[in-house]
C-alpha cells in the first residue's frame, strides 16, 4: 500500500476540524476539543460529543492524540501511583454483581477478620517503597454507619498510617454517618474513595441492595468535610456507551478529584455472567474520551488494566495520569517492578498526590497552557 493511500484510509473526516460524522450529524474533532481545553475551557466536550467519541464513528487514534495533548498539558510527565489494602476482606452484605467479596455469591473469597493495624502500616511502608503516595484502606462492608467496632478499627488504621508517615491514608469503606466521617478526618484521612460503578440507568442491573443516590450523597458529604474524593467505575459489565456517558456526567457534576477506571475482571460465582474482557482498543477509546470529558481529574487505571496486553503503556498516551500498583482486592496485578520499569522506559515520573500536589486541590485547579 502506498503512503498516500494509507493516509487517506486512516484519516477520519473528524480530524480536519468540525467535520461531519455518520448520517447528517456533526461532531467536533477531538483536536479542536483538546485545543479549547488547553486554553482553559474544561467543559469543552459536551455529553453528546462524548457519546459520539465513545462510539466507533470517531477515529480512536485522533481521540488518543487529543487526550494525550490534554494529559501532557495538565500533568506533564508525572504519573500518580497508589495502592490499596484489604482492611476487612469478604462477607459483605451488599450484592454488587461484579464483586467476589459479596456474601450473596459463592466465590474464591472467604470472609476474614480485620487486618491488624501493624500489618496495615507495613503495607503503607511497602507502598511507599513502590513510589505509591497513598494507601487506601478498603473494607468489604456496606459501611460503617452502625458498626462501631469496624469504625474503631478503620480509625486506628488511618491514624497509624498517618503517624507512620510513609504514605497518605485514604479509605474506601462504604456508607458513613457525618460523625464517622469526622472521626476519620481527625485521624488523618485525606481522601475518600466511593465508586459509582456505572451510569445511573444501569446501576440497578448491577446492584440491588443500595441506590445510586446513596452513593452520590456519600461523595457529597465527603466533599463537604473537605476531603478529596476518588470516584470511578467499572467498564465492560454489559453497559451501553450511553451508560458510560451517564457515569462521566455524574463525575463531572460531583467534581471529584481522582477517577479510578476499572475494567471488569470476570470472577466465577459472581452475579454478572462470565464476560469476555473489552478489546484493548475499546479500553483505550474509553480512557481517551474520559480524559477529554474530565480534563482536570487524575484518571488512573486500576483493575483489569492487564486486559490491555501489549498495549498497556498506551494507557498513558490515551490520557491516563496514574495507575494502581500492587495487587487489587481479589485479583492479581503485574509486578510492581514491571510497572516501575515500564514508567522508566516511558520517561514518566511517579508523583506524589495530595498535599504535595496543590494543583489537585479543587479551588486551585487550573490547567496550565502548553508552552
Ligand atoms: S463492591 Fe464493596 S459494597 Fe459491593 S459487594 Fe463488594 S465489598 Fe460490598
Amino acid at each position: 500500500m502506498s503512503l498516500e493511500s494509507h493516509d487517506t484510509d486512516a484519516r477520519p473526516a473528524t480530524e480536519t476540524s468540525e467535520a461531519g460524522v455518520g448520517h447528517g450529524s456533526t461532531v467536533l474533532a477531538p483536536s479542536v476539543i483538546a485545543e479549547r481545553i488547553v486554553r482553559g475551557d474544561l467543559q469543552a466536550l459536551d455529553s453528546e460529543t462524548l457519546l459520539a467519541y465513545l462510539g466507533s464513528e470517531v477515529d480512536v487514534w485522533s481521540l488518543m492524540a487529543a487526550a494525550d495533548t490534554v494529559r501532557r498539558a495538565r500533568f506533564g510527565n508525572s504519573v500518580h501511583l497508589c495502592s490499596i489494602v484489604n482492611a476487612k476482606e469478604g462477607g459483605c452484605p451488599e450484592d454488587c454483581g461484579f464483586c467476589a467479596q459479596s456474601r450473596h455469591f459463592s466465590t474464591h473469597v472467604q470472609a476474614k477478620k480485620f487486618t491488624p493495624v501493624d500489618e496495615i502500616v507495613e503495607h503503607s511502608e511497602r507502598a511507599a517503597g513502590r513510589n505509591a503516595s497513598a494507601l487506601g484502606l478498603v473494607t468489604a462492608t456496606r459501611g460503617l454507619e452502625h458498626d462501631t467496632k469496624a469504625l474503631d478499627h478503620v480509625v486506628a488504621g488511618i491514624k497509624a498510617v498517618r503517624d507512620a508517615g510513609h504514605t497518605e491514608a485514604h479509605a474506601s469503606v462504604g456508607f458513613l454517618t457525618p460523625d464517622a466521617m469526622d472521626r476519620m478526618v481527625e485521624a488523618g484521612l485525606t481522601e475518600l474513595n466511593h465508586n459509582l460503578e456505572t451510569g445511573r440507568s444501569y446501576f440497578s442491573k448491577v446492584v440491588s441492595t443500595h441506590t445510586y443516590d446513596e452513593r452520590m450523597d456519600t461523595i457529597r458529604m465527603a466533599k463537604s468535610k473537605g476531603l478529596r474524593t476518588c470516584v470511578g467505575g467499572i467498564f465492560g459489565m454489559g453497559e451501553a456507551p450511553s451508560d458510560r456517558v451517564e457515569l462521566a456526567q455524574s463525575l463531572r457534576e460531583l467534581d471529584v478529584d481522582e477517577v479510578p477506571m476499572n475494567f471488569l475482571v470476570s470472577i466465577e460465582g459472581t452475579k454478572l455472567p462470565p464476560t469476555d474482557p473489552l478489546e484493548p482498543m475499546e479500553m483505550l477509546r474509553i480512557i481517551a474520551a474520559y480524559r477529554l470529558f474530565l480534563p482536570r481529574q487524575n484518571i488512573f487505571i486500576a483493575a483489569g488494566r492487564t486486559h490491555l496486553g501489549q498495549l498497556l503503556p498506551m494507557m498513558f498516551s490515551a490520557g491516563a495520569s496514574g495507575m494502581m500498583v500492587g495487587d487489587f482486592l481479589t485479583t492479581a496485578n503485574r509486578t510492581v517492578d514491571d510497572d516501575l520499569e515500564m514508567l522508566h522506559e516511558l520517561g514518566l515520573i511517579p508523583h506524589r498526590c495530595g498535599d504535595t500536589r496543590p494543583e489537585l486541590k479543587r479551588k486551585a485547579a487550573r490547567l496550565p497552557v502548553l508552552s
